[in-house]
């Protein structure tokens, strides 16, 4: 096990290099192209003002890959606070759709350079994709601060994530499930893995519908074959084993519930959730 988690590392290493381009621009916590309205206010709230004779920023690159813009990636301390802060405020489920509304809850460890606010919009997107786990009216998810929920999504520090896995030994390197929380390791959030090249926006909807599928009752799967998608549920982190990368639980969006004749709405069951303490006890699909 070390050996391939070894051998991810090596490939992650390299895979920073790739990315410095980029990254020069990147590692800076303001940097975020998916929200760049934010970006415009001032350090106290209000409309940034630029002295007149200020020359202005040259534009930042942005990465396209695969059609798709890419977030900046961000490099990640060891250790944070060890202090989750919940992300304020809820996040209804889509209207128009059918499906069980399931609770769940945002944290971002406090000291990690992440809004708490886009991580949760980035996560209530991903959740809510009609390629997700609701895919097909089974499931609606709906953010709140407060009261009982599901599951909690934790973004964490390598350091906290290495505790917080066990008796899973991630060695601060990789994501997991534990308990009522999909612990999404800071470091992958910001610079994903090598399976995904350049690919970040992909590899953070892969590994937060991974970690949740988990959550979900779903165990691990193996690459069917050869140039096959590989299952959201393999773990695409650390091989791709032959299949190419798949960030979805269903790679086509299933017609919309409101428009479908509901014999999509009776799927597979999901709903458990598992109350196995790692990953690799979760039940498998
Ligand atoms: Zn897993």
């Amino acid at each position: 096990m070390f050996g391939s988690i070894a051998a991810v590392l090596a490939a992650g290493a390299g895979a920073a290099v790739i990315g410095v381009v980029v990254h020069g621009h990147a590692a800076h916590p303001r940097a975020a192209p998916e929200r760049p309205a934010r970006q415009t206010r001032s350090a106290a709230g209000g409309p940034a003002a630029r002295p007149p004779s200020a020359p202005r920023r040259p534009p930042r690159r942005v990465l396209i890959v695969g059609g798709r813009r890419q977030p900046p990636r961000a490099r990640v301390p060891w250790a944070a606070s060890g202090r989750y802060a919940v992300a304020r405020g809820t996040a209804r489920p889509p209207r128009g759709r059918r499906g069980t509304v399931v609770r769940y809850l945002v944290e971002v460890e406090q000291g990690l350079p992440f809004s708490w606010r886009d991580f949760a919009a980035a996560v209530h997107r991903i959740l809510n994709d009609p390629r997700g786990w609701g895919s097909g009216g089974r499931l609606r998810f709906e953010r709140t601060d407060h009261g009982q929920v599901r599951f909690r999504v934790s973004l964490t520090s390598p350091a906290l994530a290495s505790r917080r896995c066990l008796p899973l030994d991630t060695g601060g390197r990789l994501s997991c499930w534990h308990g009522p929380r999909a612990i999404i390791n800071a470091m992958r959030w910001g610079m994903g893995a090598a399976s995904y090249g350049k690919d970040l926006a992909s590899y953070r909807e892969y590994v937060i519908n991974h970690e949740v599928g988990h959550g979900l009752g779903h165990g691990h799967l193996p690459c069917p074959g050869p140039g096959r998608p590989a299952p959201v549920m393999a773990q695409q982190t650390k091989t791709l084993d032959g299949c190419r990368r798949n960030p979805w639980p269903q790679r086509r969006a299933a017609p919309r519930a409101d428009q479908s004749t509901g014999q999509r709405s009776a799927g597979r069951r999901v709903g458990a959730q598992s109350r196995s303490a790692s990953p690799a006890a979760s039940r498998p699909r």
